[in-house]
């Protein structure tokens, strides 16, 4: 790969991210979507049966997040995201009634843990120490294996946890996802743990920043243009078949796909990716939260597992939802109504909702698909890969998107700067 354009498929946000570095690199970037919008799994849009801009689905960052920050910064919308300035989370439980605050002092040492106040109540001291099995445990490990996925705190908080973080059943997931999600976040300490969410909705956060960058510095994105195939000669990519066109590659020309790993295994022959997948689903509600309301409030013995509040509605997140997809909506939405009116105090007469089903929001976390991840390096000399599925070592997240789409712009760059006679800029991180 060298000096040519760079072609890049799918304006998720690895894709995205990719532009991004390449553009500031100086490099002739064209983005091609087969949507009309960007954003890809992280997305918003005006919904018509409610009348207002909702996301697909609630996006929980981490401060320790610094690859999905660094995009933020780059695109200038690091002020979009709401930041409580701590490491708290609110959390409910619907069994029970009761409730408290997780409150994760700010250095690398758990000084919290210390105060038995500051704990989540009914819980021992030593079920915080649980996960340390995760760090101990090989590639092949299921979480189950590696900690004990039972008792208060289990329930508490690493149940709670991990679900979000892996969309997947803890037990069967894979312990190294485990492990580089809590090395990254809470082994960090607090100041790695703030909740951060685009308080203003996805697009006006990840996508519409990112898309201006580009359209200011002449990199064009261009909708409605799905890639069909990939025509391969001598282990190179020399043309993409679009819907409408056909674009011919030059000798320094290339590819970054960032497509989802269903659309690129059909795009490149041989490619293994993750086949397996879980749904995520969330339910919005077009209503005014009550004052007092937490701006994010995890939930346990309930459907609900987080609970955010924006100004002008309550939107409820369920992750590894995957035996919710086939309920009917109204059904859905009524019964999560009946817990988050039980949780906000509001009245039981269910508001204007509207109910999101992502069947393939992420590839299952299991140690059997976190081995089919591939490098974003391919066998073809001007393909390079992006996406979350990619080989990040992390699990399907923003953080691993962007970091895949840092690489894939890095690899391009790299081998530009490699070929013989070439200057090249390389991306630092
Ligand atoms: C409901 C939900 C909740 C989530 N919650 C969180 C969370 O709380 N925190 C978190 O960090 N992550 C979360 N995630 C995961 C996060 O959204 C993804 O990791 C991230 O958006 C993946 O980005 P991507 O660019 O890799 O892939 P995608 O977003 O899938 O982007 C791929 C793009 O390629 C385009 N495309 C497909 N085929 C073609 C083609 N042939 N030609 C051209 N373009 C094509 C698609 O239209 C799409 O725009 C959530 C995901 C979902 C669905």
């Amino acid at each position: 790969m060298s000096a040519g354009a760079v072609h890049i498929v799918g304006a998720g946000i690895a894709g995205l991210s990719a532009a991004v570095r390449l553009v500031e690199a100086g490099r002739n970037v064209v983005v091609h979507e087969a949507a009309s919008f960007a954003g890809g799994r992280c997305r918003s849009y005006l919904d018509p049966t409610l009348g207002v801009v909702i996301d697909n689905g609630n996006h929980l960052l981490l401060s320790g997040n610094h690859a999905a920050l660094d995009y933020l910064g780059r695109i200038g919308a690091l002020k979009t995201l709401h930041d409580p300035g701590a490491a708290v989370f609110d959390f409910a439980d619907l069994a029970s009634g009761e409730r408290w605050r997780l409150d994760l002092s700010e250095g690398r040492i758990p000084w919290w843990l210390l105060d038995r106040k500051k704990r989540v109540p009914g819980t021992a001291l030593g079920e915080y120490f649980a996960p340390l099995g995760v760090f101990m445990k090989g590639e092949n490990a299921t979480v189950g294996e590696a900690m004990d996925c039972g008792g208060p705190l289990y329930e508490r908080l690493w149940r709670p946890l991990l679900t979000s973080a892996l969309n997947t059943d803890p037990p069967e997931s894979s312990a190294a996802l485990a492990a580089a999600l809590l090395r990254e976040t809470l082994a960090a300490g607090g100041k790695a743990c703030h909740p951060l969410f685009a308080a203003h909705g996805l697009a006006n956060s990840f996508i519409d920043p990112a898309l201006a960058f580009l359209a200011e510095r002449g990199a064009p994105v261009r909708f409605g243009d799905r890639l069909r195939s990939i025509r391969l000669e001598d282990k190179r990519a020399v043309a993409l078949e679009f819907d409408r066109t056909t674009q011919e590659l030059g000798a320094d020309d290339c590819l970054i796909l960032s497509a989802p790993p269903w659309i690129a295994k059909d795009l490149l022959p041989g490619l293994v990716a993750p086949d397996e997948y879980r749904a995520i689903l969330n339910a919005h509600f077009h209503v005014t939260p009550p004052a007092r309301q937490p701006a994010i409030l995890g939930v346990v013995n309930g459907q609900i597992e987080w609970l955010f509040a924006f100004p002008d509605r309550l939107s409820v997140t369920i992750s590894n939802a995957d035996r919710l997809i086939d309920r009917p909506r109204e059904e859905l939405a009524a019964s999560i109504w009946r817990e988050a009116a039980a949780l906000t105090g509001l009245a039981p007469s269910l508001p204007p909702w509207q109910i999101v089903k992502e069947k393939r929001a992420t590839f299952a976390a299991t140690p059997a698909q976190n081995a089919r991840r591939p490098d974003s390096r391919t066998q073809w000399a001007n393909i390079a890969l992006a996406g979350d599925w990619t080989q990040t070592g992390l699990p399907a997240t923003i953080e691993g998107a962007v970091r895949s789409g840092y690489k894939a712009a890095s690899i391009v760059i790299q081998s530009g700067a490699d070929a013989p006679g070439r200057r090249g800029t390389s991306v630092s991180r």
